[in-house]
């Protein structure tokens, strides 16, 4: 079983009724409102527990949520079509799961990032993504427009949530093309608005996930289209919390793990 992060939405807003109880105007999510998310034990309405086929591991089940914001931000917010040129920014574990997404729908997939990115971006090619690039060694606009004859990716999805990131995306997509802002900025940040209008850009945010998004992720994990153990790369103690939230503020590693239960 697998538990969403939702816990609480009120199921008789305009949003809920919609079905997008992500977006619920009362919605209170585990480890904000509710404490339990470090504990071996904790409950969760049934409404939102999701059973975990035998083919898919805990490792995989524990990272099924990243998974669903990501199925949400690509089926719900953008159109991928296959043979679409689709360029990820950031190759952190939502771009590295987006990625694989975008190439489950049979699109030709480009993931940047830089230097510090060395080992993710390595990632990105053992998952099979088309191209990773790292933006220091290569002309990113040059690589983009050779794969599009000059048109520029159809499709952006941006997960690094930095400013270049953001500028650069709106610079390589094409007109009319699909932006994804999924990746958070933390602090309001400067970009061309005007791209959005002279280039009839579609563009849209994501925010969470609802109930469908996870039974797709469950779906293109276990038809193995969309692989989540190799984002696995440290495994720790729960005592072990603040040395593991230094190391991710450092950017070391690319999933790590804070086991509940003692082995
Ligand atoms: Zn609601």
């Amino acid at each position: 079983m697998v538990a969403e992060a939702a816990y609480y939405y009120c199921r008789d807003c305009r949003y809920c009724r919609q079905g997008f109880y992500n977006l619920c105007i009362r919605k209170k999510s585990l480890g904000y409102w509710f404490d339990g998310a470090f504990e071996a034990y904790t409950i969760a309405e049934e409404a939102n527990v999701h059973l975990l086929p035998d083919e898919i591991d805990f490792v995989s089940g524990a990272m099924l949520e990243p998974l669903a914001c990501c199925t949400h931000a690509v089926y719900d917010c953008c159109h991928i079509e296959a043979g679409d040129v689709v360029l990820v920014s950031g190759p952190g574990a939502i771009g590295l799961i987006a990625a694989q997404i975008a190439k489950a729908e049979g699109a030709e997939v480009v993931i940047t990032g830089t230097a510090a990115d060395k080992e993710r971006l390595e990632k990105a090619r053992e998952l099979g993504i088309h191209h990773a690039v790292d933006i220091q060694e290569e002309d990113i606009k040059e690589f983009i427009d050779a794969l599009t004859d000059g048109y520029g990716a159809d499709v952006v999805l941006e997960c690094s949530g930095s400013e270049p990131g953001i500028q650069s995306g709106l610079e390589l997509i094409k007109k009319r093309g699909y932006y994804c802002q999924i990746g958070l900025t933390g602090k309001p940040i400067t970009f061309d608005i005007e791209q959005i209008c002279y280039k009839e850009i579609h563009f849209s945010g994501s925010m969470a996930s609802t109930y469908l998004n996870w039974e797709k992720g469950i779906k293109l994990v276990r038809q193995g289209l969309v692989r989540l153990s190799p984002l696995l790369t440290h495994r720790m103690k729960l005592e072990e919390w603040e040395k593991a939230f230094q190391m991710f503020r450092r950017k070391e590693g690319i999933k790590l793990f804070l086991d509940t239960v003692q082995n």
